[in-house]
This record gives structure tokens, C-alpha cells and sequence, in this order.
């Protein structure tokens, strides 16, 4: 009879013991810190990986003497402002913590939590501009939200230091496309522990606990003290319920898979199937219910069709084919307006419901809510400037922004006369509301340059009586394009797309 004996996994501490290896690896630290005078940046999440690995560059840093303690070390944490609340208070919190701590044991360690530019946030981009939630084939967040920023700062340490090395915390074993990618790096490796990174040049990596385990890394942070006072054991309280190897590692490349079913994902995420980590967050613990509201918000913006949440054209206003029917763009005005009440609404729900910790909990911030305001009246031309209105009912106080520097072509009372007039058309509603804009715009020019183009292009976008009709046209569009690549044109002849959009009527040949 043959019997399965269980398959242990290799520990990295087999060769040497626990002791022996972290002292090693402490070690060869310290010699990598002394070799050079470019700055390291460590990445951190405040998930184990990294916590480990700035655990092991803390020690190395400790044990040296402090005349040799010159070269800083900068500690980076992204925070996309939609991380999960409670973790994204807890890593906040470890920021300030070990910062202290790093000044008071007399270590050239600073943090810093960086956050995605205005323009980039999730909220701006989704409630803003109206791009749907992110999904496998328009992964539009992770490079706005994660790589951005702190490749920025990255970049801002070479061009300032020549180079920079960036410490992380990533391990083979997290995947085996990890671990293919990580071989293959070495591979090109100009000094010894030093992995070049496709996406930044002159940007080194060192990752000191490549070659180890979960197991590993979770054995060395329950024996090993955090060394700026922080509790490893709550952070391994954070993991429970959450997926096995759940980690959100600093991003600095799109080869990254989405985070969001770990704890140190985006709340938001609906590039996983179902937010476990937060369900089970809210499952284990009774108190951490406060957050329903969130995870019911993710799981709105996670409908598999939202077509009819979207409008028909794409965000330049064109209407492009794919099997025949349009490729549908940003969200509609409606849609916009409901994310952002839906959002406002859980913000105040918790504010009143939830523990004292988050009676003052902001979900998007005011710098945000001024930039989707400004996309709203300007960009959009939605100049009735719905979102103080919006504001007000969910929150209950005045909308704290400041006055619009704009001058509206109409009240507010007035577009609703509009929208009466035009008869619940959408469409219609849109361009006459468009065209007023535009004309508001140019009247305090003293040249009217530009104007005629752009009612053209407002044109252009609005003039059809529904989505069929944009259809039908588009694919006459389609029609005359592939025709005129078959001809011969005469540079004369008219443009044939205002032939197919009826701009251009052909003339028929009349006897003399
Ligand atoms: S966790 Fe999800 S929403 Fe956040 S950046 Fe990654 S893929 Fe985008």
C-alpha cells in the first residue's frame, strides 16, 4: 500500500536556522547599505512582505555605528484614497509611528504616504470624467492610482541622486509568473543582489526575501520584536479571513495582478470577482459593520452589463462599431450624479452609524469633489453645477467649496425649464444646453476664434435623434469610409462622411 506523505514546503531557514539566516541576511544588508552612496527606497504597504522587509533593513541599519548611518533610506507607502478604511488607517498610523521611532533611535529612515494626483484619483476619474469601473480590458486605475505615484517619487530620487535602489518586498513563491520574472531579472543583474527594473532606468531592486515563504515571512515577524514599536500580531489579526497570500506589494509596473481581494487592495475593486477580504472582514467582526455600505457601494458599480449606464458614444463624442453595435463611452450625466450621491450618502451613513474612530471618515475628499465639479460645469458643459445641490441632500450641510469662477450661460431653474422644452430627449437637451455654453464662452472674447469649430464639433456629437439613428450612421460612416479607400477621390469631391452623415447631399447628374 503507498502512502501520500504531506509535501513541506522549503524554508528559507532550513540551511542555516532561523537565527543564523536572519543574521546573515542582516548582514549582507549592511554591506549593500555601505557599498554605495545611492539612496534606497523601501517600499511598504504595511502587509507582511513589506513589513519584513523593512523589519530586516531596520536591524541591518541598527547594528551599524551611527557615524556609518549616513545614507537615507526613504520609505514609501501608496495610498490611492480608496484603500480599505481600516487599513489604510493602520498603515497612516505605522507611517507616523515609525517615524518617530526612526528619529529617536537616531535612523536616517522617513516616510512618506503618497497619494495619486488630483486629476488621477479613482473618484475623479469615475465620477468626474465617467469612466465605468474598472474591469480587465480598461484597467485604467492601477497606473493612475499605484504606479504613478510613487514611480514619480522614484524617478525625482534618480534624477536628483543619478540612481536610486529600491527595496521590496517581493518573493518568488508569490506566483510562479513572479518567480519566472524575478529569474529572469537576475539574470541581468550588474552588481551582486541587484535586479535592474524595466520600467525605471537607473533604478536598482534588492529583495531580501526573495527566496522566502509565507511561512517564512510570518515566522520571522511573531519572533522577531517590530522594531519601531508597531504589533506584528495585529497585523496578522488583519490577515485572518483574508485570502492565503493576500498582499498588495508597492506597484511599480502593470505586470502587477490586481490586488483587490487582499486587505491592502482598493475597496472599490471590481477587477475581483467578489470583495472577499471585506466581507469576511465584516463577517469575523461585528464591529467593522460599518463598512456595508461600502462593500454595497463596490458591488453596485460591479453590474457585468452596465450599458445602460453608459452613453453611446465614446468620451470624444464619436460612435465607433465593434460587432455592429457601439462601443459604449463614459458614464451618462444620470450615472455620474447617482455614484456621486450613492458615495456621499455611505460617507454620511457612516459618519452617524459607524464607531467614534470614523465619525470623521472621508470617502473623496473636497480638493476632489472641486475637480469633478469644475468637469462637470467645464468639460461637460453641465453648467446647472449639480454637485453642491447633490452634496447637500446626502451630507446635510452646505456644500463647503468655493464659488465657480464661471459665468453660467443659465440658472439652474432655467435648465429645467430647458429639460421640459426638449421633452425628456436626452440628446436634444444635451447639445442645446452644449451650444448655449459655447456661445456664453466666446461672448467675452474679444476674438471669437475657435467658436465655429466648436459648435461644429458639439454638433457633430448631439445631432442624432437616438442611439439607433447614431448607430445606423455609423455604420453608413463605416460604408463610405471603406468606399472612398477603394476609389480614386477627387480632392474636390465632398468629404464622404458628411456624404454619409447627410451634412453633404450628392448632386444627381440633370439633363442640360
Ligand atoms: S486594487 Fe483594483 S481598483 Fe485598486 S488599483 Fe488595483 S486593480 Fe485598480
Amino acid at each position: 500500500m503507498t502512502r501520500n506523505l504531506p509535501i513541506r514546503v522549503r524554508s528559507a531557514f532550513d540551511d542555516a536556522g532561523f537565527a543564523g539566516t536572519v543574521e546573515a541576511l542582516v548582514s549582507q544588508t549592511q554591506q549593500l547599505y555601505l557599498a554605495d552612496g545611492v539612496p534606497w527606497v523601501v517600499g511598504y504597504s504595511g502587509g507582511k512582505d513589506s513589513t519584513a522587509v523593512l523589519q530586516l533593513v531596520w536591524l541591518a541599519l541598527a547594528g551599524l555605528p551611527a557615524d556609518q548611518r549616513t545614507k537615507p533610506v526613504h520609505v514609501i507607502s501608496t495610498d490611492t484614497l480608496v484603500e480599505n478604511p481600516v487599513v489604510a488607517s493602520w498603515v497612516t498610523h505605522s507611517l507616523d509611528v515609525l517615524g518617530e521611532a526612526a528619529q529617536k533611535q537616531g535612523l536616517p529612515i522617513t516616510p512618506h504616504r503618497l497619494t495619486p494626483a488630483v486629476a488621477d484619483t479613482f473618484w475623479v476619474n469615475l465620477i468626474g470624467r465617467g469612466y465605468p469601473a474598472p474591469r480587465p480590458k480598461f484597467r485604467w486605475c492601477t497606473e493612475r492610482l499605484k504606479i504613478k505615484p510613487s514611480n514619480t517619487f522614484i524617478r525625482e530620487m534618480v534624477r536628483s541622486h543619478g540612481e536610486a535602489i529600491l527595496v521590496l518586498g517581493t518573493r518568488k513563491a508569490e506566483s510562479s509568473g513572479r518567480s519566472a520574472r524575478m529569474t529572469a531579472l537576475e539574470s541581468r543583474r550588474v552588481r551582486d543582489l541587484l535586479s535592474p527594473n524595466e520600467a525605471l532606468p537607473n533604478c536598482l531592486v534588492y529583495s531580501p526575501v526573495e527566496n522566502w515563504s509565507n511561512d517564512d515571512v510570518w515566522t520571522f515577524l511573531m519572533q522577531s520584536q517590530n522594531p519601531w514599536g508597531y504589533s506584528n500580531k495585529e497585523l496578522l489579526t488583519m490577515y485572518q479571513g483574508a485570502s492565503a497570500d493576500g498582499e498588495c506589494p508597492l506597484v511599480v509596473d502593470s505586470s502587477t495582478p490586481s490586488c483587490g481581494d487582499s486587505r491592502f487592495g482598493c475597496w472599490t475593486c471590481t477587477l475581483v470577482d467578489k470583495d472577499k477580504s471585506m466581507s469576511a472582514m465584516i463577517q469575523n467582526d461585528e464591529e467593522k459593520e460599518w463598512m456595508l455600505p461600502l462593500l454595497e457601494l463596490r458591488n453596485q458599480l460591479d453590474v457585468a452589463d452596465d450599458k445602460h449606464l453608459r452613453d453611446f458614444r465614446r468620451m470624444n463624442g464619436s460612435v465607433q462599431l465593434f460587432k455592429d453595435r457601439p462601443i459604449h463611452g463614459p458614464y451618462t450625466q444620470e450615472s455620474r450624479e447617482h455614484w456621486l450621491r450613492e458615495l456621499l450618502t455611505a460617507q454620511a451613513w457612516i459618519r452617524e452609524n459607524g464607531p467614534d474612530y470614523v465619525r470623521s471618515l472621508e470617502l473623496v475628499t473636497l480638493e476632489e469633489l472641486e475637480e469633478i465639479r469644475r468637469m462637470w460645469v467645464v468639460d461637460k458643459h453641465e453648467f446647472e453645477d449639480r454637485l453642491p445641490e447633490i452634496y447637500e441632500a446626502a451630507i446635510g450641510s452646505k456644500y463647503p467649496g468655493r464659488p465657480l469662477d464661471e459665468h453660467l450661460p443659465l440658472g439652474p431653474d432655467t435648465v429645467e425649464v430647458l429639460r421640459d422644452i426638449t421633452g425628456g430627449d436626452r440628446l436634444h437637451f444635451e447639445l442645446v444646453r452644449e451650444l448655449l455654453d459655447i456661445e456664453q464662452r466666446h461672448r467675452s472674447q474679444a476674438r471669437r476664434a475657435g467658436l465655429f469649430e466648436s459648435l461644429e464639433k458639439a454638433l457633430r456629437r448631439g445631432f442624432y435623434d437616438d442611439e439607433a439613428d447614431a448607430t445606423d450612421r455609423a455604420h453608413h460612416r463605416k460604408a463610405a469610409l471603406d468606399r472612398s479607400q477603394d476609389d480614386d477621390p477627387d480632392p474636390l469631391d465632398p468629404n464622404p462622411l458628411d456624404l454619409a452623415d447627410g451634412y453633404v447631399r450628392p448632386v444627381q447628374e440633370v439633363a442640360p
